[in-house]
């Protein structure tokens, strides 16, 4: 291509012109210095030239993007410029392998992956394998179609999710609240209550209570809750059926559930064992640390809501790559709400006041995870009365 520098002018400057525009880089077009006679550009002559200003602006641009900064547009200016204006929404992106998309938008993809940790490689722009991989893995974690294209439903899963897990700018906000319409950002969602054991299987005992009945109790209690929410929810079992944790898995996967949420108590030979804790699905590979970001958020909001709202010690939340929340391919948790072989916690337990403040913390986590920040409510003054307003 032919190279274009100061003083040179025609509609290939007028073109590098309206690009450094859009990216925001030329103010609004200056008196033209002189009297252009050239009958054809009578309308805006200062659009053709490569004049000081543009000289400027293309030095920035390239300054900024790491190119040689000598002002000159040659190929490679060119296509930084052109790639440059690529916002993400603009175009379907995925993986080509002869002709890779490359742009800002792919960075942009690349690093919203990233932030919620996902391993797009790296943020070069350059739309390539591992970025289709990680793209697919965040649709699984969603519950989406996994095709690696970034489509407008997945966009809107992105937009959605990234700022639960991650700050942004205040015009990225009013996206979000357009997106998410406050209270209403859970009706019409399925989550899947799983909880554990069932059927022969009674799971922990104590002080008279057994696990099995008093997870699918809980159950019930955020179900009644989820359901005034407008959410579809469904258990993996009832009372004389216990699946084993890949057919859990399977059937959430088989309901598109966007969330999963699996409930159990624990008993250990030590009564002074006490306390709940939240996990979610991470692991150590050899090579990388793997964790649903979407997962350890939620895991989060349930851990501090069941802080808040009950007087249970506090054990937190962890990684965890078991099966049930490996094979899941929504954000999972599986909530530990207590041990039956202590005492205080056995006590708790038996109540339904207890239950209930057990339950509330739930939905109120899984309501939190789809607020935007300015409308996300303090841990633990989530009321479901309020909602209904
Ligand atoms: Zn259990």
């Amino acid at each position: 291509m032919q190279v274009f520098r100061r003083g040179d002018r025609g509609p290939a400057v007028a073109e590098i012109r309206a690009k450094l525009e859009r990216l925001g880089r030329l103010g609004p077009v200056s008196p033209a210095p002189f009297a252009d006679t050239d009958p054809h550009n009578q309308t805006n002559p200062t659009d053709l030239l490569f004049d000081d200003v543009t000289d400027r602006a293309i030095r920035g641009f390239q300054q900024e993007r790491g190119l040689r900064v000598d002002g000159v547009v040659g190929p490679e200016t060119y296509r930084a410029l052109d790639e440059a204006h690529w916002r993400v929404g603009d175009r379907l992106l995925s993986y080509a392998v002869s002709r890779p998309f490359i742009g800002d938008d792919v960075a942009t993809l690349q690093q919203r992956l990233l932030d919620m940790g996902f391993d797009p490689g790296r943020c070069d722009g350059i739309f390539g394998q591992a970025t289709e991989a990680a793209l697919k893995e965040f649709q699984r974690n969603v519950g989406l179609r996994p095709d690696g294209a970034l489509g407008p439903g997945t966009l809107r899963a992105l937009e959605q999710l990234r700022r639960t897990v991650k700050g942004g700018s205040p015009s990225e906000r009013r996206e979000e609240e357009r997106l998410q319409r406050g209270v209403g950002a859970l009706a019409g969602r399925v989550v899947v209550l799983d909880p554990g054991h069932g059927g022969d299987d009674p799971g922990a005992t104590g002080h008279g209570l057994v696990e099995a009945d008093i997870v699918l109790d809980l159950a019930a209690r955020i179900e009644g809750r989820l359901g005034a929410l407008g959410v579809t929810t469904y258990l993996t079992r009832s009372a004389d059926t216990a699946p084993d944790d890949q057919g859990r898995a399977r059937f959430a996967n088989e309901m598109a559930a966007e969330i999963f949420v699996s409930l159990h108590l624990d008993e250990v030979s030590s009564p002074h064992a006490s306390g709940s804790a939240c996990f979610f699905y991470g692991a150590s590979l050899p090579d990388r640390e793997v964790r649903s970001a979407v997962g350890e958020r939620l895991a989060d909001l349930v851990s501090r809501e069941v802080a808040s709202r009950t007087d249970l010690v506090d054990g937190r939340t962890h990684p965890k790559s078991w099966e049930l929340l490996r094979l899941t391919r929504m954000p999972a948790i599986r909530l530990e709400a207590g041990y039956l072989t202590s005492p205080g916690d056995a006590a708790r337990l038996a109540t339904p006041e207890f239950r209930d403040a057990l339950a509330e913390a739930v939905v109120a986590g899984i309501q939190r995870l789809y607020l935007p920040d300015h409308l996300d409510i303090p841990t633990g003054q989530f009321r479901l009365a309020a909602l209904s307003t």
